[in-house]
């Protein structure tokens, strides 16, 4: 029999995709390998509406947020457990002057929704916060691996998961499809995260920039935290009384081995944020798969429409996927066009197509 789609990897891409066509109606493969290392397994499943460095609203927050408010708790349903978090952000002021500028901002319909108040008092003894600080509304995290491991005990369950290594060696593409070790499949959809950047001979011309990150696990000597943390560094509460604090950016050292050097910065940032007594408990590391323009890549493969990629959530996961993934489920099953800006033909623009070959130009 042959099915509509197989998806390769069941990290956030692969599991919010194949959901979505599930439920759509769809037959779906989906291929995991257990015993690689994803990056959602590692990461924080935070999802906040104004971040980076400089503290701007995230991009396309407002169709981003709206969906994963919808998606995450339909999908608590579904699974039958609880893993998202809203959780409001306290982010402290560094000057007065910062103070000023987001006083200002939250009078303005840009930032109104995001910013619930502002707070001179909160954590006035654990935070070195001598200017306040703001409260993010809509925020929170996702404890991903709950999600992961329940949707798929779900579809395993219903004969839907597959536990095993995707070898291309073994795909035939077909003049209608696909074919992977006896199922046949209209399409087969790359969820496979840093896997497209590097192994995949269908999507590894697609301008990746895969990022490493390390994050900690830490106890801190009082637990007060109620809000998430975010100043430099973010400190995220968990409800064992421990608390995550990331995340480092690395594009140059892409493996997965924890390092002193991200430990050490990643402490700075947290004292210069706290003066808690504290103990580190655990540090992990992943890959992000990101993106040179740090946009997702959707799309199918310009030569073989049986072949199509969801992936280069880079470093927004939890907000990119709930949107996106209904978005890519419309445009595959009514034909409706991809939205530009995450579609791959902007980078097939760049290159050339000839004889079934396709080349930079
Ligand atoms: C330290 C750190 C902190 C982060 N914190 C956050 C955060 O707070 N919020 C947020 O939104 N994002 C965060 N991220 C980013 C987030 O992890 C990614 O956006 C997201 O996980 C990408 O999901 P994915 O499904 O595309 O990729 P992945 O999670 O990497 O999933 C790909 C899957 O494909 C499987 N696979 C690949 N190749 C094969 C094959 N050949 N055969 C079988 N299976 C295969 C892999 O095993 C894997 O499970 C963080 C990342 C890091 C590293």
């Amino acid at each position: 029999m042959k099915i509509d789609y197989l998806i390769v990897g069941q990290g956030i891409a692969g599991t919010i995709l194949s959901y979505n066509l599930l439920k759509a109606g769809k037959s779906v493969r989906v291929i995991e390998n257990d015993k690689r290392i994803s990056s959602s397994r590692v990461a924080a499943g935070i999802f906040n509406p104004i971040t980076g460095r400089k503290m701007v609203k995230t991009w396309c927050a407002d169709w981003l947020f709206p969906a994963l408010h919808e998606f995450y708790p339909e999908f608590e349903a579904f699974t039958g457990e609880k893993f998202f978090h809203p959780q409001d952000m306290f982010v402290p002021f560094d000057s007065q002057e910062k103070q000023n500028t987001w006083m200002a901002n939250s009078a303005e319909d840009e930032y109104a929704t995001y910013i619930k108040g502002f707070s001179k008092t909160l954590y006035k003894n654990e935070l070195n916060a001598e200017f306040g600080g703001m409260i993010i509304t809509g925020s929170g995290y996702v404890d991903i691996p709950l999600m992961l491991d329940s949707y798929r005990t779900k579809i395993d369950a219903q004969g839907f998961f597959v536990n095993d290594e995707f070898d291309f060696n073994e795909l035939k593409l077909t003049d209608d499809g696909v074919e992977w070790k006896g199922i046949e499949a209209e399409k087969i959809i790359f969820c496979d995260g840093v896997g497209s950047s590097s192994n995949n001979p269908f999507f590894n011309w697609l301008a990746f920039r895969p990022v490493k990150g390390e994050l900690l696990r830490v106890k801190f000597e009082k637990n007060v935290f109620e809000h998430g943390i975010n100043r430099g560094c973010w400190i995220l509460p968990q409800p064992d009384g421990t608390c995550k604090v990331g995340a480092t950016y690395n594009n140059r050292e892409l493996n997965h081995e924890v390092t002193e050097e991200a430990r050490n910065t990643l402490l700075e940032k947290m004292e210069q944020l706290t003066h808690l007594p504290y103990q580190v408990l655990d540090q992990l590391t992943g890959i992000r798969p990101a993106t040179y323009d740090r946009r997702p890549f959707l799309g199918l493969h310009p030569i073989y429409n049986q072949l199509a990629v969801f992936n280069g959530l880079g470093a927004k996961g939890i907000s990119l996927a709930p949107y996106f993934a209904k978005h890519f489920t419309e445009v595959l099953l009514t034909g409706k066009p991809l939205l530009g800006l995450v579609d791959i033909s902007r980078v097939i623009r760049k290159y050339n197509i000839k004889n079934d070959v396709l080349t930079k130009l």
